[in-house]
């Protein structure tokens, strides 16, 4: 059986358990459960829910919501299911998985948490005013089925708040992440930015360092560019970058970084790579780059790039090993682009 509330919510066997523990929810209760049904709900059905709705109606938050018949209807059925299965099987997963429904479609009503919780107390007494009188005559029983239905009304209520609490702290955490990752992502081409791709390069050195691993950095610009922007236009221009970090990505392994360095300058922090593979690489890109020209809507554009390749030693900063790379691109330019240099 599927059960995606509990899995959602971290309810598994065991929490199930620990949480019957804490209310004191026993075997003997299953036997409660179902004289709870059978001699109270079922029988009262009707005059529970009239009572119920009465209270409920009158709240000015209530009537916020119920604003029209066919909300009314939606409601009085999930609260029949509510009603009819309340206690029934409570120490199932089955019977969790239904409450954290319930909890999680209240919440998406709209309906806050304190007339939720005031709705379930008002439930409650709406079940214990039509206790027949041949329960009440009996005192003990009594007590039992009243404190059977404080537990299992406790138990409905925390899972209630599970979800209520647990659905928002997971919209929270998304959003959390979405603004992670906005903040280190360059909007135009979706690599990491100039900030992200730095403290990753940190990042990099410290555990080349500890696993004594060789690591390299290329360097790598688009030649001529602002030849492309004065020629056709900005916007051909971020094309050509989009397309350009695209291509760099793929041309890379899963645990290979790229960034967005600068306008049109792209930083590849490659882990454990020795400088001869970092070069081929750099190879492999510039070919790619060179032998596939770029096709816009209504344009194709021969574009080339010059690297400047360099390989992590003992004593490098982030700064020098940057540097020694930015040095060699710098010699590529010189050199007449469209090439891969080694930072000595
Ligand atoms: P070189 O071969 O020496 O690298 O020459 P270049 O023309 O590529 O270099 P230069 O630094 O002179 O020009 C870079 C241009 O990149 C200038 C700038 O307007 C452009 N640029 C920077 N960021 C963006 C961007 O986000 N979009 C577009 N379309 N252009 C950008
Ligand atoms: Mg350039
Ligand atoms: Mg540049």
């Amino acid at each position: 059986m599927s059960l995606p509330n509990c899995e959602r919510f971290g309810f598994t066997a065991e929490k199930i358990k620990e949480r019957l523990a804490l209310l004191q929810l026993g075997d003997r209760d299953r036997e409660l459960a179902g004289r709870l049904q059978q001699e109270v709900i079922v029988p009262k059905f009707p005059q529970i829910m009239n009572e119920f709705m009465a209270a409920i109606v009158d709240q000015p938050e209530a009537q916020l919501i119920l604003t029209d018949d066919d909300i009314k209807k939606r409601v009085k059925h999930t609260i029949t299911t509510f009603l009819l299965s309340l206690g029934s099987g409570f120490d199932s997963a089955k019977y969790f998985e239904h409450r954290l429904h319930v909890g999680l479609a209240h919440e998406k009503v709209g309906l806050s948490l304190s007339l939720y919780l005031c709705a379930y107390r008002c439930l409650t007494q709406s079940i214990i005013n039509q206790f027949p009188d041949s329960i009440r005559s009996e005192q003990r029983h009594y007590e039992k089925l009243v404190e059977f239905l404080y537990k299992v009304n406790a138990l409905d209520m925390s899972l209630a708040i599970d979800t209520f609490h647990g659905s928002q702290v997971q919209v929270l955490q998304a959003r959390q992440e979405q603004l992670r990752l906005k903040a280190i992502t360059d909007s135009l081409t979706g690599l990491v930015n100039h900030d992200h791709v730095f403290s990753e390069l940190e990042r990099a050195m410290q555990n080349a360092k500890l696993s004594e691993q060789p690591l390299c950095v290329i360097m790598t610009d688009i030649d001529y560019f602002k030849k492309v922007n004065d020629n056709h236009g900005h916007q051909a221009g971020d094309a050509v970058l989009i397309d350009v970090a695209r291509r760099i990505k793929a041309s890379l392994r899963e645990l290979d970084i790229v960034g967005r360095y600068g306008g049109e300058e792209f930083m590849l922090i490659l882990h454990e790579t020795p400088l001869d593979v970092a070069t081929r690489i750099a190879e492999r890109i510039r070919l790619k780059i060179a032998d596939h020209p770029i096709n816009l809507t209504d344009l194709i554009l021969h574009i080339t790039m010059s690297f400047g390749v360099s390989l992590a030693r003992p004593d490098d900063t982030v700064e020098t090993l940057v540097k020694r790379a930015d040095d060699a691109l710098y010699a590529a330019k010189h050199g007449g682009r469209n090439q891969v240099v080694v930072g000595k």
